[in-house]
């Protein structure tokens, strides 16, 4: 029973301490051996930041060994969405990308990668958010509903520990995120994705593509080396298989490298005859990246060769946060 009401506090409540007025209806006995013998976890913000247009804020989160990482709160009309990362840094490498220029320190525990939604549901519910971020006439939801886990690091490379964050962020008497409202991308990690068919994990699954050869695939992304194109793809036709879900496959357009109308084709082919959406990522910049974003004409261009020539859907991804790097592939510890 005091379990269940401590539970209840946590991530209902989303209270911020073991004291009687966060938690009345625990016993005093209870609430001073929890506050002596645990912790909240709560990860205070050390800085943060908002975007120019008022649509995104950034959070600096410092983590109890002093590690620090980023979180962003994106808002669209009539929904929000917590971009939560999984590892301090990141040790794919991805060129393009800050987390990767950043190399790997460590894997997030559970419960910081569940103290980042937290902070943010926190936000949202003392209502401050909507009044600082709106430049719009429109209502931020009091309530955080997506999660999508794109922020520093792989989640794939940190399995077991954001599947425990899944299972915690989606209990119905808690936090009570819809699982199909929760979005992990990986980069290709190959077992994983796998093991998240076995074991029929329900949320969707993103992966990041980004070229159509091997050996374009591998210049942007080193793990390709690891888990090459061919296996890449048989994970993905299994895992499509095994659970009937499609996959959003991310490519991030570079002017110039993986833009073209032949480069469009390549990814048709590539995904033809299996469940996909494309989601195209105009290139975001980083300071260790000297590559540019595909202007709007070519992502058009793009997207239209996949709709009429091969039927498959895309996306082009609103471009937000920019100016306060916190679009995709911008996330890098910058501020203490
Ligand atoms: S894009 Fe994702 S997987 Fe690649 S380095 Fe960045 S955080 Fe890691």
């Amino acid at each position: 029973m005091h379990a269940a009401r401590l539970w209840n506090y946590l991530y209902l409540a989303l209270a911020e301490s073991f004291s009687a007025e966060a938690m009345p209806e625990l016993p005093a006995k209870i609430r001073t051996r929890l506050a002596a013998e645990a912790q909240l976890g709560l990860l205070p913000a050390a800085l943060e930041t908002d975007s120019s247009d008022g649509f995104t804020r950034k959070y600096l989160l410092r983590l109890a060994d002093g590690e620090k990482i980023e979180t962003v709160l994106m808002r669209y009309t009539g929904r929000v969405t917590a971009c939560i990362s999984s590892q301090v840094g990141c040790a794919m490498g991805c060129v393009f990308c800050a987390t990767g220029q950043m190399g790997y320190t460590r894997h997030l525990t559970p419960g910081e990668i569940v103290a980042q939604a937290i902070h943010v549901a926190r936000a949202l519910r003392l209502s401050t958010l909507s009044a600082q971020l709106s430049t719009r006439r429109e209502h931020a939801p009091a309530r955080l509903r997506n999660i999508v886990l794109m922020g520093m690091g792989e989640p794939l490379h940190n399995y077991d520990a954001v599947m425990h964050a899944i299972d915690i962020l989606r209990d119905e008497t808690g936090l009570a995120i819809a699982a199909e409202r929760i979005t992990l991308s990986t980069v290709g990690v190959v077992p994983g994705i796998l093991r998240l068919a076995q074991e029929m994990r329900p949320m969707h699954l993103a992966v990041s593509l980004h070229a159509a050869t091997q050996a374009e695939r591998a210049a942007l992304v080193p793990v390709a080396k690891k888990w090459p194109l061919d296996e890449l793809m048989a994970a993905c036709r299994s895992y499509s298989e095994t659970t009937g879900r499609r996959i959003f496959y991310e490519w991030t357009l570079i002017e110039g490298k993986n833009d073209s109308p032949d480069h469009a084709r390549a990814v048709g082919e590539l995904l033809r005859g299996l469940p996909a959406q494309v989601n195209l990522i105009p290139l975001n910049p980083t300071t260790g990246y000297d590559g540019a974003p595909t202007h709007s004409e070519a992502a058009k261009r793009f997207q239209k060769i996949l709709a009429d020539e091969f039927e498959l859907p895309s996306t082009v991804r609103q471009r937000r946060g920019i100016d306060i790097a916190a679009g995709c592939g911008q996330l890098a510890v910058t501020a203490s």
